[in-house]
């Protein structure tokens, strides 16, 4: 096995399970990070699914997972709230706890933000604004949402027409933690609340961490109007003990190249439609450190697209089509979902989206109820699965 000299930029979670997965295989990767601690700030709600949990068992310690949940609750302005019900279909995770357990026994160069690369006869110069430098054969980029390494890749290493058709867009989310004043308030310890409505492009949540801290968040350019009003309308009461704000990148672009890769948020590695990214970052780091064993690196990007990329293509033309939808239709859609909550809680996958869409394809009631809602979206939808 080649032991190339391997740098990884950034340090949050993708970043330090693709180091410990390295490390189990011989490698010694050096790990930059710009903060001064792993772990914080937190930039996330803490959902993740039980089976990313029973990836990373062998790396986090009890405490990273504080809350089971049983059940999903939502509610829209239009009809009463129906629920999604399935025993342990996620967890709650303090972010912290879950990274610096997950950055246990590395090499770490914390409070070094990289500020340039360059690439001289196949080998990559990383520079610190700390003025230090390091040579790495193998350069992962996991620096997430505004990734440094994304932007060379994408510069220096892919051709000029990949380069122009490569689109992001970024979601801004805030997210409050509350200590309630009356615990009595919180009824549903082990259900995620989420609140659509017709002017937010995902929705708002309110995830229970105990019986008396909640996270109350939204994904919208108007964060804090949104919140604020949220929480006055809901007449929750209690002290604001910590803030979360953060970007959520969608999009579809290449990852690997010349002996670089992305994963993780640099890797637009998202859930679309609930811009959940630890699944598949976590997995994709999986993907990635096979690649390397077997001396295939450049057969990353397409390897992680083969099990995630019509994924996230779906996600990414469903994201755009409800983000088109009027309130009238909005209401129609969720009626929809509504009347078919027992046939969701069977077939629904908490990490794979589209394969509640392939199911009602087999249903051809459902597909016609959905089709005269979305008529000729639903062509659009079934474009990457029926070619
Ligand atoms: C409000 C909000 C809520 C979310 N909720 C969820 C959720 O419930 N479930 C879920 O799965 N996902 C959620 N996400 C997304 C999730 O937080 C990210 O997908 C996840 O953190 C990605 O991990 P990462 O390691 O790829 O990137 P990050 O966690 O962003 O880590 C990148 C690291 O790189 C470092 N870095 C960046 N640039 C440099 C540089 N130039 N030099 C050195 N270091 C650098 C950063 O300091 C950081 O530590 C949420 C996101 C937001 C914004």
């Amino acid at each position: 096995m080649g032991k190339g000299r391997i740098v990884i930029v950034g340090a949050g979670p993708v970043g330090c399970y693709t180091a410990q997965l390295l490390k189990k295989i011989g490698y010694n990767p050096i790990l930059i990070e710009e903060h001064i601690e792993v772990g914080k700030p937190v930039q996330c709600a803490g959902i993740v699914s039980s089976d990313i949990i029973s990836l990373v068992k062998p790396f986090i310690t009890d405490d990273a997972v504080i809350n089971t949940i049983n059940s999903f609750s939502i509610y829209t302005p239009w009809e009463e709230s129906f629920a999604i019900k399935k025993e342990g279909v996620a967890v709650i995770l303090n972010r912290e706890k879950f990274d610096t357990s997950l950055g246990k026994d590395l090499e770490i160069h914390l409070g070094e933000k990289v500020s340039s690369l360059e690439q001289n006869n196949g080998i990559y110069l990383v520079k610190t604004t700390q003025g230090k430098e390091y040579e790495a054969d193998i350069l992962i980029g996991t620096d997430g949402v505004d990734s440094l390494v994304r932007e060379y890749l994408l510069q220096k290493c892919i051709d000029k027409k990949s380069y122009r058709n490569t689109k992001l867009d970024y979601y801004f989310g805030l997210q409050y933690q509350i200590e309630l004043s009356d615990p009595s308030q919180l009824l549903h310890a082990n259900v995620i609340q989420v609140f659509f409505d017709e002017d937010i492009p995902f929705f708002t949540w309110i995830v229970p961490e105990n019986s008396q801290l909640l996270r109350i968040g939204v994904v919208s350019e108007q964060g804090k109007k949104v919140l604020d009003r949220f929480i006055r309308e809901k007449n929750i009461k209690g002290k604001i003990r910590g803030i979360v704000t953060g970007k959520i990148p969608v999009g579809f672009i290449p990852t690997s190249s010349q002996g670089i890769a992305l994963v993780g948020d640099a890797a637009c590695q998202i859930k679309p439609l609930t811009g959940g990214g630890l699944s598949y970052g976590l997995q994709s780091a999986q993907i990635l450190v096979d690649c390397i064993k077997e001396g295939e690196l450049e057969q990353y990007d397409e390897r992680w697209k083969k099990k995630f990329g019509q994924e996230i293509r779906f996600g990414i033309r469903a994201r755009k089509i409800y983000e088109k939808l009027d309130g009238n239709q909005r209401a129609e859609l969720f009626q929809l979902f509504k009347n078919n909550s027992d046939f969701i809680e069977q077939v629904v996958d908490f990490d794979n989206h589209s394969k509640l869409f392939k199911e009602v394809f087999q249903r051809p009631k459902l597909v016609l109820e959905a089709g005269k809602l979305l008529k000729h979206y639903l062509q659009e939808l079934a474009r990457d699965f029926f070619k």
